[in-house]
């Protein structure tokens, strides 16, 4: 192994592992804390679920995963965290990339959530997505991490007791000379962190190779993208390789939908307009959760026979308003979650090896329920959103797609990809 990662998501972690695995690097995706031995790859991608949770345990499982993957021999640890930068005054950015400094005995690093290809990027280290600032856009209004402050620099500031900087685009733009250079600067001022602004690829390129030599690199899936030329050029990996095509597994394929952003509604309407579609009623689940569930099996098993078909919760703004008003906001996540994780477990039952998972959180319960522990990699379906095979008995397909992420036909293109 050169690279070990640690992602605060599932479908991040399966983000960054699809841009290792286009640049180059066998990479494997390992579902929560690992154990054993790790497999035969150059990157190792440990999924964590620790983006909401109190920083402290945030910190704790970071830790473990970061010495279990120093122990096998990764020679950098990334800590991926969302391309909105999702956190609170509270963590867990900060304090995570703190405790990975510590552990690892440096004191510098970087925090670069840019994402250019998927609308994500840094000017005068404030985060835009598409043409608005990060304040401005949907993710002020998020649920569990309201982003009010478009200005990483004090965002990062408020998540940890060192000091934060930026190396700005004047400075990056001109290559990983410039940028190891502004590196040394913020250093000699006491600067622990520093954001970097980024654009366009050309940038990211520039930076992956400036950080070629830091213990530790905090960014979203985009500041990955320069790192595997450091490993190639150092004669540690091979010669740039396609991604290779994953096994088949056959069998009728299932699109399970628990996200509600903007991206999986346009999605939603996409597949109901040309396959069977349910959607998942949460009063009925609430009042009996197992009739429901068994209810969307019946109808299921029944139209997978002939067709892929989709099951969601996903619902607009203002019915999802309603739903949190009367169920309480966490309670109905909780169980709609729980009820996806179990139509995915009576499906796989019946032999279904094919899903489409809308949502991180989401994705998290359904590989959970299925007992997967780690996933292989292969081709890009959309950006950020590679198709996976599963490891163990039985093999599923899945592809796992967070809620902003896909164009509106990405259901077909998904079930296309999954074989
Ligand atoms: P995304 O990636 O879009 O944020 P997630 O799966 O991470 O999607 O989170 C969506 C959350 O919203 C989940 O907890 C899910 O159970 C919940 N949810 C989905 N549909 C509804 C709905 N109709 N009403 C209330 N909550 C919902």
């Amino acid at each position: 192994m050169l690279l070990g990662c640690i992602a605060d998501d599932f479908t991040g972690a399966t983000d960054l592992a699809n841009t290792l695995s286009r640049h180059g690097m066998r990479t494997v995706q390992i579902i929560g804390e690992p154990t054993g031995l790790p497999p035969d790859t150059d990157a190792i991608v440990v999924a964590l679920k620790s983006r909401t949770i109190p920083a402290k345990d945030a910190v704790a499982q970071s830790l473990a995963a970061c010495r279990w993957l120093k122990q096998h021999g990764a020679r950098q640890i990334y800590f991926k965290y969302c391309s909105t930068f999702d956190s609170t005054d509270a963590g867990n950015i900060g304090p995570v990339a703190d405790a990975l400094l510590d552990e690892l005995g440096s004191s510098f690093t970087i925090a670069c959530p840019a994402f250019p290809e998927n609308g994500r990027t840094i000017y005068m280290g404030h985060l835009f997505v598409g043409q608005v600032l990060l304040s401005d856009s949907s993710m002020r209004h998020h649920p569990l991490t309201p982003m009010l402050d478009s200005n990483l620099v004090n965002v990062l500031a408020r998540q940890t007791p060192h000091r934060t900087g930026l190396v700005a685009h004047a400075t990056v733009k001109q290559g990983a000379g410039a940028i190891a250079a502004a590196f040394a600067e913020l250093q000699s001022r006491g600067i622990r962190h520093a954001i970097i602004d980024a654009i366009e690829d050309i940038d990211l390129h520039y930076l992956g190779e400036a950080v070629a030599n830091l213990d530790v690199v905090t960014g979203g899936s985009g500041a990955a993208i320069g790192l595997p030329e450091n490993f190639r050029k150092a004669g540690l990996l091979s010669k740039r390789e396609n991604v290779k095509p994953l096994a088949p597994v056959g069998g009728g394929g299932v699109v399970l939908s628990g996200s509600s952003s903007a991206a999986t509604l346009a999605q939603v309407a996409a597949m109901s307009a040309e396959h069977p579609a349910f959607a998942i009623d949460v009063a009925a689940l609430f009042s009996n959760k197992d009739k429901a569930i068994g209810e969307v099996l019946l109808w299921a098993v029944e139209k997978l026979k002939a067709s892929p078909t989709l099951i969601y919760a996903s619902a607009p703004p203002e019915k999802v308003s309603e739903i949190q008003s009367r169920f309480g906001r966490e309670k109905a996540g909780a169980v709609i979650e729980e009820a996806i994780a179990a139509i995915a477990t009576g499906l796989a039952k019946s032999g279904v090896r094919r899903f489409v998972v809308a949502g991180g959180e989401t994705s998290g319960a359904v590989v959970s329920a299925l007992g997967v522990k780690a996933l292989e990699i292969g081709p890009q379906i959309s950006p950020g959103v590679p198709a996976t095979l599963s490891y163990g008995e039985p093999r599923y397909a899945l592809a796992l797609k967070s809620g902003n992420f896909g164009g509106p036909e990405f259901f077909s293109e998904a079930l296309e990809a999954l074989k």
